[in-house]
């Protein structure tokens, strides 16, 4: 078996147990990111190598004198570039901030670093999180690992291909209305949105600041569960974050399934879903059912109001979080201009691509006087009715299981000459991001095609225990999900 074929707490344990140094874990990835990168691109900025083994090596010499003990000591991975990182290029996927350096850690690559986890680079992602392909970025797109002429999905696209091609042990992404479980489910790779207020939004470069939440993408729920140990946590820096009585145990829940009640809404099984898909998410219920949940289907109602809502609330907070790009400040500012007005206007026409420009447009539009009470308003109603639609079913369930997209992996160009089109495609997503909740996408099968597909289990806020509980109990009967070409090579070693 391949080092990078290895999950990052396998990895972590064969270092401890000195079966495997840091260097040879970096050497390995390294090997591999050189070998796909050129045909993937899931990085935009990969970190300087010399400077790589070299922390490699102060991370052995922690881990050998016994001061750094974590399950992730030692282990390389990747962090989306929204995500800011001290001394290392964040760009967000924009021209704009090309050439950005932050002066300052967000607080989940700071405590990953603490963990003794190795930072490769940023992963790639549409402009600002915004799209569901990662082909908005500025530095062009991410490929599929899975079929190079797909897009991995976004925007946290870069991260998933990443994991998915073995070019990182796990990675960050964030999720705003389902960057992380959608891309996961393209990818063939496991990914979950926290509860609103779990991991610290500090260093975050906002897009929309209700809605956004960073969370690990890894190649299965054990992975997931042990990164967010690492980053969920009180921050006194986020005005939002939460103070929890569980985080750091995440890892600790048992794999089961016995006695959970999990409701599937009709409303998610409707017109526009792949029958493909469908089949194996059910398929996924049924095997919940067979492991001990009551499974029951359910109307959730107001589903079709989540996508309106979201659009309205995610560009109104987009359009006054990115009034703060304006070529003063970071990165870009335009060569030729009159004035400063000038300054502005050629800065940020050139510097935002046309799908934010698009946002920033509705979202001014949304908050204009006059249409304020018409839209924005509105749509923070409708956010409100959909918690308390989620709220009434968790009285009656643990759990909520459904899809993480319509359909598996677009081809590349197809879905944005479409805008409105590929909004829809975040209808299973985005409800977890108006009412809080958390979110957990994993593979559970695969098109005729050979492309993933994603199943999604939702749960009540702060009950993650839950989800990783379920999830684990699926992965058993599941088993290893292959990695891209490399089923084979891994039934050889088996
Ligand atoms: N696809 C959605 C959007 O474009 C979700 C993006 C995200 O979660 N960052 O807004």
């Amino acid at each position: 078996m391949k080092i990078t074929d290895l999950t990052a707490l396998e990895l972590g344990r064969r270092i401890r147990g000195r079966e495997l140094s840091v260097r040879e874990a970096l050497e390995a990835v390294l090997k591999q990111i050189h070998e796909n990168e050129t045909r993937i691109h899931a990085y935009i900025t990969l970190a300087d190598e010399t400077a790589l083994f070299a922390r490699a090596d102060r991370i052995q010499k922690a881990i050998d004198e016994g001061s750094l003990t974590g399950p992730l000591a030692g282990v390389p991975a990747a962090v989306k570039d929204n995500i800011c990182t001290e001394g290392m290029a964040t760009t967000c996927g924009s021209r704009i901030l090309s050439g950005f350096v932050p002066p300052y850690q967000a607080t989940a690559a700071a405590r990953l670093e603490k963990a003794g986890v190795l930072l490769l680079g940023k992963t790639n992602m549409d402009e600002f999180a915004m799209g569901s392909t990662t082909e908005t970025s500025w530095f062009g797109p991410t490929k599929n690992p899975w079929d190079e002429s797909r897009v991995p999905g976004g925007s946290s696209g870069g991260s998933c291909a990443a994991v998915a091609a073995g070019e990182a042990f796990f990675a960050l992404g964030s999720d705003t209305g389902g960057s992380i479980r959608q891309p996961a489910s393209f990818c063939g790779v496991t990914g979950i949105k926290p509860t609103y207020g779990t991991v610290s939004r500090y260093g975050l470069i906002a897009y929309g600041s209700s809605l956004d939440q960073i969370g690990p993408v890894a190649r299965d729920t054990a992975d997931c569960a042990a990164v967010l140990d690492v980053i969920a946590g009180y921050d006194p820096k986020d005005s939002t974050s939460v103070r929890r009585s569980d985080p750091g145990s995440f890892t600790s829940c048992a794999a089961s399934a016995a006695g959970l009640r999990i409701g599937i809404p009709d409303d998610y099984l409707g017109k526009g879903l792949d029958p493909e898909v469908k089949d194996a998410v059910l398929a996924a219920a049924e095997s919940l059912q067979e492991q001990g949940a009551q499974v029951r289907f359910f109307s959730l109602g107001l589903v079709r109001y989540a996508i309106p809502a979201y659009y309205v609330i995610a560009c109104a907070e987009a359009s006054s979080n990115l009034a703060r790009f304006d070529g003063v400040k970071y990165g870009f500012r335009a060569e030729r201009y009159e004035g400063l007005h000038g300054m502005y206007k050629e800065s940020r026409s050139q510097g935002f691509g046309s799908e934010v420009k698009r946002r920033i447009l509705l979202g001014s539009f949304v908050l204009s006087s006059g249409y304020y009470d018409a839209y924005y308003l509105k749509a923070l109603r409708v956010k409100a009715q959909i918690r308390k639609a989620f709220d009434e079913a968790f009285r009656s369930f643990d759990l909520v299981l459904g899809p993480a997209a319509p359909a598996a992996a677009p081809r590349l160009g197809e879905s944005l000459s479409d805008p409105l089109r590929m909004y829809l495609g975040d209808i299973y997503t985005v409800a977890a991001n108006l009412a809080g909740l958390p979110g957990l996408c994993l593979p559970c099968g695969k098109t005729k095609e050979g492309l993933p597909i994603g199943v999604q289990l939702m749960a009540d806020r702060f009950q993650e225990a839950k989800l990783f509980g379920a999830a684990r109990a699926y992965e058993q009967v599941r088993g290893t999900f292959p990695m891209p070409g490399g089923k084979k090579e891994k039934e050889a070693a088996r």
